[in-house]
C-alpha cells in the first residue's frame, strides 16, 4: 500500500517543505507486508544548519509571547490531533507495525503532553527569596532556554515528539525535531497539524535525514542550548561527549532492562494480565517493558502456566487487522537481536518454554514468536542486554532481599514492576529498587502528569510532569540593590 505515490517531503524549515539539497530520499517500509510506503527526504549537515538559523532567527518572539498566547497553539494542536487521530493511528501502524488499537492510544497519549503543557505553560512560576541584607532583594526569573533539538526514536513515533515538543514550545523554546529514519510519516503529520493551526514560522523545525551528521551538526553549534533525546544507551553516550563541547543541556531517555517482580501474595491474573501486557506491547520494543521477571519460588508453577497459556492465544499478524495483538519487529536489525539473544541463552543451558523462532506467517514481515524463556542465569545477554523484542526470560527467588539484590543488578535504572498485594512489602520494594520509574500493580506509568526518566545508565532528566517542563527553563537570579 503505497501512502503517496509522491516523495514525502520531510524537511520543514522556517515554515516550508523542502528537498534535500543533494536530492536524497530514503526508503520508508511497512514492517509487517516489506510494502514500500514512500520515499522521504533525507537531509544532512546543510539542512540541521539551516534549521538552527530559523529557529534562531525565531527564538526573540516567540519566546515574548506570553504563556497564553503560547499554550493557544498548544492547544489547538491537541484538538486537531485527536480529531485527525484515526488518520494519523494509520499512518503510524504502517510504518512502525504496532496493531491499530495501540496506536489510537498512543495518539490519544501523543494529543494529551499538548493538552497538558498548554496548561502547565501558564504555570512557570518564579521567586522572590527573603533576602538576609535590608538593602537587597532576590529574585529567581525563569526564561526559556533557547533552541533546542529533539531526536526521536521510532518505537513511539507520535508521543516521543510531543513529550518533547509540547513543553520546550510552552516554555517558549524553538525546536529542531530530527525524528529516525523508520518512521518519519508520523512526525510529518504531527508537523503538519502545527503548520496547518499556523505555528509563526521557525518555532518547529524538522529535519529526516542522516543522523550521525545531523547530530553532530547540532551538538558543534553552541546556538544549540540543550538536546532533548530518547534512544539506545550507546547514542546517548556520543550526544554526551560531543555535549561537553559547548557544555549544552541534555536529557536523556536511554535503554532499560526493567524487570517485574511478582511476589507470593499477588493477584495472580491480574500479574498475569499486566506481565503479558508489561512484554508485548509493541512487540516489546518499549523502553520500560519488562525484559526479565522474578517470580517467587510459591506461585511460579501455576504463574508459568497461566502466562504460557495466555502467550498461546496471542494473534500476531499485520497490526491494520482487527484482531492482532502483536504486529512486526521494526526491522531486520531488530529481529536479529532478539535471534541473537534467543540463540545465546539455548546455547547456555536455557529452555524455550513457548515461541522461540521467527514466526512465519501469510505476511513477509519482521516476525518473532511471543516467547517464554526458562533457566536463564545472570550470564545470558537476554539478563542483561536490552532484547526490544517479545522474549521473557523468567527467574525464581525465594526471598525479598534476594529479589532486590537481583533485580538492580544490572546498569540500566528506567522502570521495575512490582506485583504484590501488601502494603508493607510494596513500600519496601520502592524504596530499594534503583529505578527511576516504579510500578505497583501497573505496568503502564507513562502519563503526561507525571515525571518520566531514568537513573544510571538509563539516563537523566524527566519528561512529563511539572518536572518536565523545568528541563526547558532557566532559572535566572538576580540580585538588586536598593537603598
Ligand atoms: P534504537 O536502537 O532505538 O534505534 P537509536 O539510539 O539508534 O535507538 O535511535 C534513536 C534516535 O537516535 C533515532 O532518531 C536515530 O536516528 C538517532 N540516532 C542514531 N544514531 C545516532 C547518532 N550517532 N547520533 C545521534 N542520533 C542518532
Amino acid at each position: 500500500m503505497l501512502i503517496t505515490e509522491q516523495k514525502e517531503k520531510g524537511i520543514y524549515i522556517n515554515g516550508k517543505w523542502r528537498d534535500a539539497i543533494d536530492g536524497k530520499t530514503r526508503t520508508v517500509l511497512n514492517p509487517a507486508t516489506l510494502d514500500i510506503l514512500t520515499e522521504v527526504t533525507y537531509g544532512g549537515k546543510h539542512e540541521a544548519m539551516d534549521s538552527i538559523a530559523a529557529a534562531q532567527a525565531a527564538f526573540p518572539s516567540w519566546a515574548k509571547k506570553t504563556a497564553r498566547e503560547r499554550s493557544a497553539f498548544l492547544y489547538k494542536g491537541f484538538e486537531k490531533m485527536i480529531e485527525k487521530k484515526e488518520e494519523l493511528a494509520k499512518i503510524l501502524t504502517s510504518e512502525q507495525g504496532k496493531p491499530l488499537s495501540e496506536a489510537r492510544a498512543e495518539i490519544e497519549s501523543a494529543a494529551s503532553y499538548l493538552l497538558w503543557y498548554a496548561e502547565e505553560g501558564n504555570r512557570i512560576y518564579g521567586e522572590i527569596i527573603p533576602s538576609s541584607k535590608a538593602n537587597k532583594r532576590l529574585l529567581v526569573v525563569p526564561q526559556p532556554i533557547g533552541v533546542i533539538a529533539a531526536i526521536t526514536p521510532w518505537n513511539f513515533p507520535a508521543s516521543m515528539v510531543t513529550r518533547k515538543l509540547a513543553p520546550a514550545l510552552a516554555a517558549g523554546c524553538t525546536v529542531i525535531l530530527k525524528p529516525a529514519s523508520q518512521t518519519p510519516l508520523t512526525a510529518i503529520a504531527i508537523v503538519k497539524i502545527f503548520e496547518e493551526i499556523g505555528l509563526p514560522e521557525g518555532v518547529l523545525n524538522l529535519v529526516t535525514g542522516n543522523a550521525k551528521e545531523i547530530a553532530d551538526t547540532l551538538t558543534e553549534d553552541p546556538n544549540v542550548r540543550l538536546i532533548t533525546f530518547t534512544g539506545s544507551t550507546e547514542v546517548g553516550r556520543e550526544l554526551m561527549k560531543k555535549s561537553s563541547q559547548h557544555i549544552k543541556k541534555l536529557s536523556l531517555e536511554l535503554g532499560g532492562h526493567a524487570p517485574i517482580v511478582v511476589m507470593d501474595d499477588a493477584d495472580l491474573d491480574l500479574a498475569v494480565n499486566l506481565t503479558l501486557a508489561s512484554k508485548f506491547r509493541n512487540s516489546g520494543q518499549t523502553c520500560i517493558c519488562s525484559n526479565r521477571i522474578y517470580v517467587q519460588n510459591k506461585i511460579a508453577m501455576e504463574f508459568v502456566k497461566r502466562l504460557t497459556e495466555k502467550v498461546k492465544e496471542m494473534k500476531i499478524g499485520n497490526g491494520v487487522d482487527n484482531d492482532t495483538n502483536m504486529g512486526p519487529l521494526i526491522d531486520q536489525d531488530a529481529l536479529e537481536k532478539v535471534k541473537d539473544h534467543v540463540e545465546d541463552a539455548l546455547k547456555s543451558g536455557a529452555t524455550i518454554v513457548v515461541g522461540g523462532r521467527e514466526w512465519n506467517g501469510p505476511i513477509q514481515g519482521y516476525f518473532y514468536q511471543p516467547t517464554i524463556l526458562t533457566d536463564v542465569t545472570n550470564q545470558m545477554k537476554v539478563m542483561n542486554e536490552e532484547t526490544f523484542g517479545p522474549v521473557l526470560p523468567i527467574q525464581y527467588f525465594e526471598n525479598d532481599d534476594e529479589v532486590i539484590e537481583q533485580a538492580n543488578h544490572i546498569q540500566y535504572g528506567l522502570a521495575a514492576y512490582v506485583m504484590t498485594e501488601s502494603t508493607n512489602r510494596a513500600f519496601k520494594m520502592m524504596e530499594a529498587l534503583e529505578y527511576g520509574i516504579i510500578g505497583i500493580n501497573d505496568v503502564f506509568p507513562g502519563t503526561a502528569e507525571a515525571p518520566f526518566g531514568g537513573m544510571k545508565e538509563s539516563g537523566f532528566g524527566k519528561e512529563g510532569g511539572r518536572e518536565g517542563i523545568k528541563e526547558f527553563v532557566e532559572m535566572k537570579y538576580v540580585s538588586i540593590g536598593i537603598s
